[in-house]
């Protein structure tokens, strides 16, 4: 399984584990665009594909 986050500035955050997504996006999403996003705001951002 593949969680992708794509984020409104062009990044893509890519991983096979949701902690790593949360912890990716979130250290993304605060250091470029000082805004704190909580587990469940990733976690809804994600695409899921299988492989
Ligand atoms: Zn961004």
């Amino acid at each position: 399984m593949t969680l992708t986050v794509k984020c409104f500035c062009g990044a893509v955050v890519q991983t096979d584990s949701e902690d790593n997504l949360v912890e990716q996006v979130s250290a993304h999403a605060t250091s470029v665009h000082d805004m704190d996003l909580s587990r469940d705001d990733i976690l809804a951002m994600a695409n899921t594909s299988e492989g």
